[in-house]
């Protein structure tokens, strides 16, 4: 029966971790994961959730009808990017539906853009999260890129980004990320937001917002999502993509949200029954403890501080790893600028090392990254293996 099948290609993230594993040098560092950890290398619980996990009792779980947690755990979210006070949400413009984190999210909004616009495109930034590619192959929508990322500046290529959504035909479908863009680091500054979404209202192009790491940017939950305030306030319909794997540390909960802004009430009615339709004959329904979790965070005064307050700390630790990284080349006398490493933002450092140079990093020095050259950023990751050994030679080689 099975002849046929064979080996799958390997997935170019979580291929890092298993080569990690299988090597046995004591030194070898995993710089490849793209989670939070902490000083240990150890994932961290945030105490929100674990005080929002002891104030949900059993009972509370087994009976809570599934159709009420959904639906608050979906306005919920909704306040959270779209903002508390947001005409959409009080005008109920919205259809969503929870989803299976970030990733269960994306595929959904895939899978529903083949269904009603099934000759269209997805337009990619350059470079993206792997996996984009290949959920919107999965479901069988073809992709586009359109350029984001300049490897010389190692910042945003605006004039050439503005350039390629000026020149993709009208109505088309784009992925932008809104904050900590992945694997870069690199977002568009306010101004640039304004005219990102000026030039889409002009083209009719539809946004669709994969947030993964809303908080993670700046620290501060609002202000990471003014990419998609800009465009409501301009008036966009669009997309959008939530995840609280990073966010909140609930990363193997897979607890997300896809939810789409519409004209009117009844326009959501009907684009919330078919992404129920689509979700149905994937899954039938989502799990509630996850959901559960998160609103009561959201809606407990004390949690939700905390919770706000837990991020920052995340953020403030990791622009410090930034710095002490940076000053760490710097002091080796190095004549390159590190600026791009505390200019850059969120959980990773793009390092704009070569694929040859990160495989002689694995082979020689057993530091494990992804092959794009993006790096966790990690608390004594300089101090530890032969990383140490390996800087000086990263900074006669820029
Ligand atoms: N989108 C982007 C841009 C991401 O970086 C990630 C996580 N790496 C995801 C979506 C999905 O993550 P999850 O499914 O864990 O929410």
């Amino acid at each position: 029966w099975w002849d046929h099948v064979l080996l799958a290609p390997k997935d170019p993230i979580t291929s890092v971790t298993e080569a990690f594993l299988s090597d046995q040098s004591p030194f070898k560092l995993n710089l490849g994961v793209g989670a939070y950890r902490d000083d240990k290398g150890k994932p961290v619980i945030l105490e929100c959730v674990r005080r929002a996990a002891e104030k949900i009792s059993c009972c509370e779980i087994l009976e809570s009808t599934k159709a009420t947690t959904k639906s608050k755990f979906v306005q919920d979210c909704v306040k959270l990017a779209y903002g508390n006070h947001s005409n959409v949400v009080g005008e109920g413009r919205f259809a969503g539906v929870p989803a299976l984190s970030g990733t269960g999210a994306c595929r959904l909004f895939a899978e529903f853009q083949k269904r009603f616009y099934p000759d269209s495109q997805m337009f990619l930034p350059m470079p993206t999260w792997s996996n984009h590619h290949d959920i919107w192959r999965d479901s069988q929508v073809c992709t586009r890129t359109y350029r984001y990322y300049d490897p010389n500046s190692k910042g945003l290529q605006f004039q050439a980004l503005m350039n390629d959504i000026k020149n993709a035909p009208g109505r088309s479908f784009f992925l932008l990320h809104p904050c900590a863009h992945n694997p870069t680091g690199v977002d568009p500054n306010y101004e640039q937001w304004k005219e990102i979404s000026h030039i889409f209202k002009i083209k009719n192009h539809f946004p669709f917002f994969d947030m993964a790491y809303q908080g993670i940017a700046s620290g501060d939950l609002e202000r990471d999502a003014t990419a998609i305030r800009i465009f409501l306030e301009d008036g966009h319909l669009l997309g959008c993509a939530q995840s609280f794997s990073k966010s909140m540390g609930l990363y193997g909960h897979r607890v997300g949200c896809v939810s789409i802004v519409s004209r009117d009430e009844k326009q959501a009615t009907a684009i919330k029954s078919q992404l129920q339709q689509i979700v149905r004959a994937m899954y039938s329904s989502s799990p509630v403890h996850g959901p559960l979790l998160v609103s009561t965070i959201l809606n407990d005064a004390d949690l939700k501080a905390l919770w706000e307050e837990e991020v920052k700390f995340m953020v403030d630790r990791l622009i410090r790893m930034r710095i002490t990284l940076r000053r760490t080349l710097e002091e080796l006398n190095s004549s390159a600028s590190w600026e791009h490493i505390t200019k850059q933002v969120g959980m990773f450092y793009f390092s704009g090392l070569s694929p040859e140079e990160v495989h002689q990093l694995q082979r020689d020095f057993h530091i494990y990254m992804t092959i794009d050259g993006r790096i966790r950023v990690r608390r004594n990751g300089c101090k530890i293996g032969s990383l140490r050994e390996y800087l000086p030679h990263l900074v006669s080689k820029q």
